[in-house]
């Protein structure tokens, strides 16, 4: 098996990119109303959306904030304010990141649902479908009727949501955002929890969606949040050895302008800041004297096409020294989240190694903003351009419909996790795995059907077992039994969420067969005391008659409580045997 099939991954739905579908319906369409007649709070938000859409509905915007207003009245924030200014900032941030009215109005109202009288369906009366469905994926299940699962449901809840509209991420990510932004308020265990929650799922939803704009600053808030002390440290390192920046990349950049200019390229190069939670990551935390080539990374934006950026990295190369076996080209090979752009590492003249990344100038925006640009340039309703499919966002809805609560955030964490390997398929279709993934998981990424009977597989043309762990650049190919099933001894090392969930239900399953088996042993012999014929009674459908009645939905399932004992024998022997 070489090639994915959607058709062999249950509940699969290709996940695109979608412009808005419907416009708000007509009664909310307004004359756009001016800015000096509208109150002081809101009018910030009309600026800043008109900025990136000149004909969006405004009359739908205030509407949105006069209905979030006056529910959340006599609400407030941790921190004093009224708590309208909280979905209000929500929205704010949303509009500078240039998206819909559609989003805009819904953040106004994404927790009208959770924290108000307001209900779901006076929502979707009120504003529309579109609208509502945004608000129902952000709000929260009730801890009251879901207890410990409330957590992990309501992950799933987006996850599923998304599927249908990824600007339902988009959203959480915002509202999210500004919770970091004021976590100030919130007393120190709180901080920890959502600071560690954030960059668990949160942080790694924002870059597989590749709005890095936003995770870095998520990545940062919530590293002050976890681990104030470091962040204070390490942002203090960063600011000296930026200081210092311009002086330590002059000479590089004395020979890189030059060698770009000869080989024709016309663009512009940076020195880019790295945030905080990289370079403490990147350096575990031994930040003391940090240099500037480790504080910062130089950005080429060339003017031109896609094969512009291979001359300019031949430039690059041409003017610093390359360090071998550095040059990774996500032109080529795009990550999942769309990112495009040339990296390579080169010493500088005084002997540094410095990180140079090279992108044109309209792979800018996606590099920066992801799925946020792919929504913005979607274009008007029913027209999509840019259209992907977020694979990963696809294995995620296949192994989840299977995922019990506890399992699905392990899952997710896993499946999330930083740090991946780029797999290939025989047919050069690439697949991205989670850091220590093995053979089983890449059969699983192609499949639940390809995944369960896999027995083997060929790593770069070599027969490697299952549990072979894979490395960036593998070719590997699946070899598959039609007769082949799931082992127990895969969960030792399936990394990924697919096989976990896949083998622990169909373990499951076979505990239940066998349990079901055993029960009806018994009741055959117990029958046949009784000079009955289980065969008979089953053919005339009175097994399934006393299934029923006794609250069972299938036979089997009747047999097995025998089997396990949760079922009396004589209990059961009672409906088959009266008169
Ligand atoms: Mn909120």
């Amino acid at each position: 098996m070489t090639t994915l099939d959607p058709a062999n991954v249950k509940g699969t739905a290709t996940v695109a990119l979608r412009a808005p579908r419907r416009r708000l319906p007509l009664p909310l369409r307004r004359r756009a109303p001016a800015l000096d007649a509208v109150g002081p709070a809101v009018a910030p938000l009309l600026v800043a959306h008109r900025a990136a859409h000149p004909g969006g509905d405004e009359a739908a915007l205030l509407r949105g904030y006069e209905v979030a207003e006056r529910l959340h009245r006599g609400q407030f924030r941790k921190s004093g304010a009224p708590y309208i200014t909280h979905p209000l900032a929500v929205a704010m941030i949303l509009a500078g990141l240039g998206m819909d009215t559609t989003t805009l109005v819904a953040a106004l109202l994404h927790d009208t649902v959770e924290d108000t009288p307001y209900t779901l369906d006076e929502l979707r009366a009120d504003f529309g479908d579109e609208i509502a469905v945004l608000v129902d994926g952000v709000t929260k299940l009730d801890g009251g009727r879901w207890g410990d699962r409330a957590e992990a449901e309501t992950f799933r809840k987006i996850v599923l949501a998304a599927a249908d509209d990824l600007r339902v991420l988009v959203v959480k990510l915002a509202d999210r955002l500004h919770n970091l932004r004021t976590l100030g308020f919130q007393p120190p265990h709180k901080r920890r929890r959502i600071a560690k929650a954030s960059h668990e799922l949160l942080v790694p939803f924002a870059e597989r969606l590749g709005i890095h704009a936003l995770k870095r600053e998520m990545d940062d808030l919530a590293f002050a949040a976890s681990d104030p002390e470091a962040h204070a440290v390490t942002g203090r390192a960063v600011r000296a050895a930026l200081a210092g920046a311009e002086a330590a990349f002059g000479p590089a950049l004395a020979r890189l302008r030059p060698s770009l200019a000869r080989h024709d390229i016309t663009g512009r190069v940076t020195i880019r800041a790295s945030h905080l939670y990289a370079v403490h990551r990147a350096l575990e935390g031994d930040v003391a004297g940090l240099r500037p080539c480790e504080a910062a990374r130089l950005l080429v934006v060339v003017d031109g096409t896609d094969q512009d950026c291979y001359v300019a990295l031949g430039a690059v190369h041409a003017a610093l020294h390359p360090i071998p076996g550095q040059v990774r080209d996500f032109i080529a090979l795009p990550k999942d989240n769309m990112y495009r752009s040339l990296h390579t590492r080169v010493i500088t003249p005084d002997g540094d190694a410095v990180e140079v990344i090279i992108r044109t100038r309209a792979m800018h925006p996606v590099a920066e903003y992801g799925i946020v640009e792919h929504i913005r340039s979607a274009g008007p309703a029913g027209t999509v351009t840019g259209r992907r499919d977020l694979v990963w966002l696809s294995r995620l809805l296949a192994w989840q419909s299977g995922a019990p609560s506890a399992e699905f955030l392990d899952g997710l964490r896993a499946d999330l996790a930083e740090g991946t390997v780029a797999v290939l398929t025989p047919s050069g279709e690439l697949i991205t795995l989670p850091e220590g993934a093995t053979a089983l998981d890449f059969a699983y990424a192609l499949g639940t059907a390809t995944g369960g009977r896999s027995i083997g597989a060929l790593v770069n043309g070599r027969l490697a077992p299952l549990s072979a762990e894979l490395r960036s650049g593998n070719v590997v190919e699946v070899i598959t039994d039609p007769e082949g099933v799931p082992s127990a001894e895969w969960l030792d090392y399936a990394v990924t969420a697919a096989p976990r969930v896949h083998v622990q239900r169909w373990l499951a399953g076979r505990r239940t067969e066998e349990a079901a088996d055993a029960g009806r042993r018994r009741l055959v012999r117990a029958l046949a005391d009784r000079r009955l014929d289980l065969l008979a009674v089953e053919a005339h459908g009175d097994s399934l008659a006393v299934a029923r009645e006794l609250g069972y939905a299938e036979i089997d399932e009747m047999y097995a409580a025998v089997g396990v004992g949760t079922l009396r024998l004589d209990d059961l022997l009672a409906h088959f045997t009266r008169p």
